[in-house]
């Protein structure tokens, strides 16, 4: 969407700052989500109020007329309309009329998404979407009906744009999509662009044999849709990194089966065995819901068992939040709100620990971190491959650089490290 904008000679400014037009790219994946959004929302036109204010994203695809009772909302649109975007804030602005266009669930079929990006200037890390969509609907998620069926990128294009970037000096490619197993699980895929292997393997090989100095990082993967036998295979790329954030949503299967989820805490387990077993201080991390409908406490202590169990390094914890529309909405059991804060805390704390024994273990060894930013404290911090933040102390020449540092203690949100000096 910015660069759509910079083509047309629009200058990006900070989201603070006085403006002609605020995009609002909407979430609605909790309740906070929505609230969020109509805050930034009041807070553009307040800034700003000749402003166009066009409104994007899950929230307007899902809950369009919600946004558009919003007298500050001038231009509506959904997931569908992103690439036509800055045709429409334009329309608005030659007579200042408003405008919905939101396509309808069953209209959101192609892959419209495809702007080839490449000014994410001053980065290490460059993100590529490979996908768009999801088919799984589990029972507390809104996103299907927000990003419609399953729809995967041509993969030429997609090898183009890493090659794009690569050129360009990026060292991480992140691989991002709504579901990214699912990529190439359309039928007729393989046929189409004559590639052998399944779903996301395909790309990654065909990214993975581009020459370069550079890493490639998948931003998540589905338990519901790829096994330990699947994961396992994709340990040959060497360019791909040893991190995989691999939601588990709940340790308890009840609980899991009722989220229309289709793995067990076993299967999960198999996974993490197949990663630690290339890796041992392969780096998971992971998603876990409190309070979902029908959690007992008993179910909760199976999800607090999990995070010992496969050794996070780390949990995001999310309080179940009932959505409109959702086969979770009406189950019986709800969990009441106080109930879900006490286990987000304990969750949190678990977390937490989790992550120090993760630590524990790396110290000592050497990981090759990227380092992408000065700190005002004068260190310097970026990521290893396995996915630890390291702060170190260092000069700014070490910036998008892979450099080799020896890991050394618990530092905040990561590890602070030596860095090696190259002989
Ligand atoms: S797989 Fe992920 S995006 Fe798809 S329905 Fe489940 S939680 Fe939502």
């Amino acid at each position: 969407m910015k660069e759509q904008f910079l083509e047309r000679g629009w200058t990006v400014v900070e989201e603070t700052e006085e403006a002609d037009c605020y995009i609002i790219n909407t979430c609605t994946v909790t309740n906070l989500a929505d609230r969020k959004s109509r805050q930034f929302i009041r807070r553009a036109k307040k800034v700003s109020p000749n402003a166009v204010v066009a409104v994007t994203g899950c929230y307007s695809q899902v809950k369009p007329e919600e946004l558009w009772d919003m007298p500050e909302v001038d231009v509506i649109t959904g997931n569908g309309d992103k690439p036509h975007l800055i045709d429409l804030v334009e329309d608005c602005l030659k007579d200042r009329h408003r405008i919905r266009k939101v396509l309808e669930y069953g209209e959101l079929k192609d892959y419209t998404d495809r702007g080839i990006i490449l000014s994410m200037e001053g980065r290490t890390r460059a993100y590529i979407k490979i996908e768009e969509g999801c088919n799984r609907f589990c029972a507390y998620c809104l996103i299907p009906f927000a990003r419609g069926r399953v729809r995967s990128r041509d993969p030429e294009e997609i090898v183009e744009e890493a090659r794009a970037l690569i050129e360009k000096g990026f060292k991480e490619i992140v691989l991002t999509g709504i579901n990214t197993a699912l990529y190439g699980t359309e039928e007729g895929f393989k046929e189409k662009y004559g590639v052998k292997e399944d779903g996301i393997e395909s790309i990654i090989r065909m990214i993975d044999s581009l020459p370069g100095d550079f890493r490639i990082r998948l931003s998540s993967l589905e338990p519901t849709v790829v096994n330990a036998e699947y994961v396992g295979r994709l340990m040959k790329y060497p360019k791909l990194c040893p991190h995989l954030h691999l939601s588990i949503q709940s340790g308890s299967d009840k609980i899991i089966r009722a989220m229309n989820r289709h793995y067990s805490r076993q299967d999960y387990l198999d996974i993490v065995k197949v990663l630690r077993e290339y890796d041992p201080g392969y780096g998971i991390t992971t998603d876990i819901i409190v309070g979902f409908p029908g959690e007992t406490e008993e179910d909760f202590e199976d999800s607090l068992r999990m995070v010992d169990e496969a050794g996070f390094l780390k949990v995001h914890v999310f309080k179940y939040s009932k959505r409109k529309g959702t086969k979770a909405e009406s189950m019986k059991d709800q969990v009441r709100g106080e109930v879900k804060n006490f286990r987000s805390d304990r969750l949190m704390e678990a977390g937490d620990i989790a992550a120090g024994e993760f630590f524990a273990k790396e110290r000592g060894k050497v990981r090759t971190v990227l380092f992408e930013e000065v700190l005002k404290n004068g260190l310097v911090t970026g990521y290893t491959e396995n996915y630890i933040r390291v702060y170190a102390d260092a000069s700014e020449n070490l910036l998008n650089e892979f450099v080799k540092v020896r890991l050394e203690e618990a530092y905040e949100d990561g590890m602070k490290g030596t860095v090696i000096p190259e002989r």
